[in-house]
């Protein structure tokens, strides 16, 4: 890793170009006679003016000064930071996909509305839910989208209830989607098991409460083992239950939240279904509802003409997708078009090339390595909740602060070991947290490696807790004032000089 890379700026010299063109043979006219004065610009725009190999090589340094999943391990809990296959990418990148436009004819995307139609009914199978829609964004925009088809059933049923209820050991962003829907939110305290505590929510879910909004497995890595006497109390009272599916890897090929009791469900195909997380996205949160909330649902929905056909059969060729946008009770589109087709290419690809013995193992595996790494750490930190975990458990470095080195050095000193750290401070309930998800791509020598390492800091900071605060050391950033560095971000680079 190299950390000095000049800006692209200085690397600019009078009159470099990426590319050249013949000299022109037709009389050259000055700009300002082409175009009014109003489209042109008064100052000339400070461009670098560097060639193509200028760019590419910059670009390529600075990009692999980035820690990322395709070059070392990333325990990230809760956002599940698995391999994402190269044949997801190959598949998105072939020309029938990539040269469609939006506004085609739907008679000409028949193959891309055929594939969206099919995911969905993947989706359908792999959750139990009886309907999906593909548009929302992001696993929270899936969770608004839920809410927003929660107000729209209890106001057609003409209740008014304002409130919902979230545990506290449910995914931030749960809270956050319900108020930005005008919900009122309510939080319930776990139980000492690290679950939600069935006598607080009998007492809590009353007639003014329109649905629990519940992350199972939570983001301990427990599972609620009480989820159908949680559905039954929620249905009860006339209220529904929204289920965070994010994390679908614990449960897939293993178990059906449909089954579960669950009305409504996102997952995040940028973390179960091996898309990229990107910068922040593009990601893909769809949605799967029961057979009663199907008419609120998003349109377009994508639909086939001529039902009498079985799906999947080679009859299925024949068979006519259409966008259908005639469901009166819809709360309409939640995003342009049909939403990050591009993900759901590559989540299709993902599911065809796993195949159905695949997708089953996919759960087993999760829960596997999360358990086996788990046991590895147990001697050396506290893990306050649960014997064993699903896909991810949560330590806590409160002993080790005691000695001088709290959960944030540790996850600096791990990056000195190129480990990404686990998320920290995340879930609240616990002090000093650490979340590690091992996924279920990672090979036992990975988790082994990681393991040794956790357990040499652990080492380290009975001794001298000082080389474990005073890190990274080998990262092109050391401890940069986190708040500043985003609210004034500092661009250049001093030739020589290491940040933090
Ligand atoms: C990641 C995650 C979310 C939010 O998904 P985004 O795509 O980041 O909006 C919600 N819930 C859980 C449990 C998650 O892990």
């Amino acid at each position: 890793m190299n950390p000095i890379e000049p800006l692209i700026f200085e690397k600019s010299s009078p009159g470099r170009r990426c590319f050249s063109l013949p000299a022109c043979d037709v009389p050259e006219k000055p700009i300002s006679e082409l175009l009014s004065p109003k489209m042109l610009r008064k100052q000339e725009t400070k461009l670098p003016e560097v060639s193509e190999i200028d760019v590419v090589r910059h670009f390529t340094r600075i990009s692999q000064m980035n820690f990322c999943v395709d070059t070392n391990f990333y325990p990230l809990g809760s956002c599940t930071m698995k391999y994402n296959p190269r044949i997801n990418e190959d598949a998105a990148r072939m020309e029938g996909f990539t040269k469609l436009h939006p506004y085609q004819p739907i008679e000409q995307c028949q193959g891309i509305l055929k594939l969206l139609y099919n995911l969905e009914q993947m989706l359908r199978k792999i959750s139990g839910m009886s309907a999906f829609t593909l548009q929302p964004a992001a696993g929270a925009h899936g969770e608004l989208t839920g809410m927003l088809i929660i107000r729209a059933y209890m106001e057609k049923k003409g209740e008014t209830r304002h409130k919902i209820i979230v545990p506290d050991s449910a995914h931030g962003t749960n809270p956050a989607s319900a108020a930005l829907c005008g919900y009122e939110v309510e939080s319930i305290q776990s139980n000492t098991e690290g679950l939600v505590d069935i006598k607080k929510l009998k007492e809590s879910f009353t007639r003014d409460t329109a649905a629990l909004m519940i992350t199972n497995p939570n983001t301990l890595g427990l599972f609620e083992k009480d989820i159908l006497e949680i559905c039954k109390i929620a249905h009860d009272a006339g209220g529904l239950v929204y289920c965070d599916g994010a994390n679908m890897n614990a449960l897939m090929g293993l178990a059906l939240p449909g089954d579960m009791g669950v009305d409504i469900l996102h997952l995040n195909l940028h973390k179960t279904f091996s898309t990229p997380h990107g910068g922040g996205g593009p990601g893909a949160g769809p949605i799967g509802v029961t057979e009663k909330l199907k008419p609120f649902l998003p349109v377009p929905r994508i639909e086939i003409k001529n039902t009498s056909t079985t799906e999947g059969s080679e009859k299925d060729k024949t068979n006519t997708y259409i966008l259908n946008i005639n469901y009166p009770d819809t709360i309409g589109r939640v995003r342009a078009f049909y939403g990050h087709v591009g993900m759901m290419i590559r989540a299709y690809t993902y599911l065809l090339s796993l195949g159905k013995e695949g997708v089953s193992k996919v759960g087993e595996y999760a829960v596997l390595n999360a358990n086996y790494l788990r046991h590895k750490l147990e001697k050396y930190y506290n893990i306050p909740y649960g014997s064993t975990c699903m896909h991810e458990f949560v330590i806590s470095a409160k002993k080790q602060k005691e000695k001088g080195a709290s959960a944030l050095d540790i996850a600096k000193k791990l990056l000195d070991y190129g480990f990404h750290a686990p998320t920290i401070y995340f879930p609240l309930i616990v002090e000093e947290a650490m979340m590690i998800e091992p996924t279920e791509t990672e090979s036992r020598e990975t988790l082994d490696a990681f393991a040794a390492a956790m357990i040499q800091i652990a080492a380290d900071i009975e001794q001298q807790p000082d080389t474990v605060r005073n890190t990274p050391q080998t990262t092109p950033i050391g401890r940069p004032d986190e708040v500043k560095a985003a609210r004034e971000p500092k661009l250049r680079w001093e030739i020589g000089s290491r940040v933090g």
